[in-house]
């Protein structure tokens, strides 16, 4: 029975078409934006698979029998090259898998030698063996990672099936498909569909996880600020407005904190700009060692941070406030002459978010704290409770006991 008048040698010709055009897609592609390894790759890998079955279309028609070994070596090096794109993407390439990569090069070249005069199956399983092997071994490598997508593991699940199910359909259909002609049965049909099938979702699927991928890191880039690479204000105020959202709904306490680094501005006269970039980059990776990795903290202007504290109280966050007042001052004495003497002050606040109110209000009642500490001799922390009045704002510190620093 003939099926659906599909023959051997036009699924070999469409695999030709679709790897050689992918390639030249590509290649054009990355000429106009910034070229990267793994496109290289990916373009190499579809190229050799195109000129690999080209090279198959002319063994099966009977012109130069010699190619066939050209035809498996090329193969298999466009399998191992797919297989190496996705583990580069996933920066998983390491010796051991490049030592692994050319020894199966090697092994498919001396067996395809050894077997050249032989017309049997034993070489197409051979190849399919090392197809499945190097799918596998992508596929490992989208499903496995430590910050895997739900995309890429459904690219690793099609890595791993479609692959499998190709050995399989060829192993139940071996003599049929061993010599050119039409796949006579259902299985030898899908045997060709399977192997189309996988080089247009293993092309799609990467060109998609590049994008997922960029697009991460542009939103990643979009939401930090330049000099720290803490969040930006844009960025705090998304985040902290889903956080600030549940706690109303569950009735949690929360709190933020406003820091503002004390007469910044003589700093950078009396010592230039540059020390003052280092002066902020200190206070930021002192309160990042002080603070949970949960707490949004984030840049909200020249020389003013927000931190916010999720599911955390008053007596917390006073504490806290406290602890990052002390950590400013024991770096700022561990860095020594490297640094200017500077200290900060800081405006605490805390309560269960009203219906009424958003996260504004309590970043207001903290900006109103942090006033009153440079209102009463800087370098000292204040606390104000949510919605409270300003008389009811309270220092955290006696001045005195924080002016510990020279
Ligand atoms: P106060 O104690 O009242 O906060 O005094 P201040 O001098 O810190 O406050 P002011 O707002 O007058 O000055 C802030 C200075 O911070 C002015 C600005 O030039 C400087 N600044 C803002 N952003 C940066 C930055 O990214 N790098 C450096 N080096 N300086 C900055
Ligand atoms: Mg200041
Ligand atoms: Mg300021």
């Amino acid at each position: 029975m003939q099926l659906l008048h599909i023959d051997m040698m036009t699924m070999i010709f469409v695999l030709v078409v679709v790897n050689l055009i992918s390639a030249l897609y590509y290649l054009v592609y990355i000429r106009l934006t910034k070229p990267r390894t793994p496109m290289r790759f990916f373009i190499g890998s579809k190229a050799i698979q195109g000129i690999s079955w080209l090279l198959r279309l002319f063994v099966f028609n009977g012109m130069f029998p010699m190619l066939i070994i050209l035809a498996d070596v090329t193969m298999t090096f466009g399998f191992a090259l797919e297989a190496i794109l996705f583990v580069h993407f996933k920066g998983l390439l390491k010796k051991g898998l490049r030592a692994f990569f050319i020894g199966s090069l090697g092994f498919v070249l001396t067996t395809s030698v050894i077997l050249w005069n032989d017309a049997g199956p034993t070489r197409n399983v051979i190849l399919l063996i090392a197809y499945f092997t190097y799918m596998a071994l992508a596929a490992w490598s989208l499903l496995f990672s430590h910050d895997a997508t739900v995309f890429q593991r459904v690219i690793g699940v099609c890595y791993g099936i479609i692959p499998l199910a190709s050995v399989a359909l060829y192993l139940s259909v071996l003599s049929e498909v061993s010599t050119p002609g039409h796949p006579t049965s259902l299985n030898g049909l899908l045997y060709y569909v399977s192997i189309l099938s996988m080089q247009i979702i293993g092309s799609v699927g990467f060109l998609l996880a590049v994008g997922e991928r960029d697009e991460q890191h542009l939103l990643e880039i979009a939401s930090r600020d330049a000099l720290t690479g803490i969040l930006n204000r844009k960025a705090f105020f998304e985040r902290a407005e889903v956080q600030y959202e549940r706690a109303w709904k569950e009735r949690h306490a929360i709190s933020a904190l406003m820091l503002d680094i004390d007469l910044f501005k003589g700093i950078n006269d009396m010592h230039g700009h540059q020390v003052g970039d280092r002066v902020i980059r200190h206070l930021c990776e002192t309160v990042l060692s002080t603070i949970r990795r949960s707490d949004l903290f984030a840049r909200f202007g020249g020389e003013e941070f927000v931190v916010f504290l999720p599911d955390t109280g008053e007596t917390e966050a006073r504490a806290l406030a406290l602890r990052i007042h002390e950590a400013v001052q024991r770096h700022r004495v561990q860095a020594g002459g490297d640094l200017p003497a500077y200290s900060i002050s800081m405006g605490v606040s805390s309560g269960i978010p009203a219906a009424t109110d958003r996260i504004d209000a309590l970043l207001a009642d903290c900006d109103q704290a942090m006033y009153y500490c440079k209102h009463h001799g800087r370098n000292c922390a204040a606390f104000k409770p949510a919605g409270g009045k300003p008389d009811e704002i309270q220092p955290l510190c006696r001045n005195d006991a924080c002016q510990g620093i020279e």
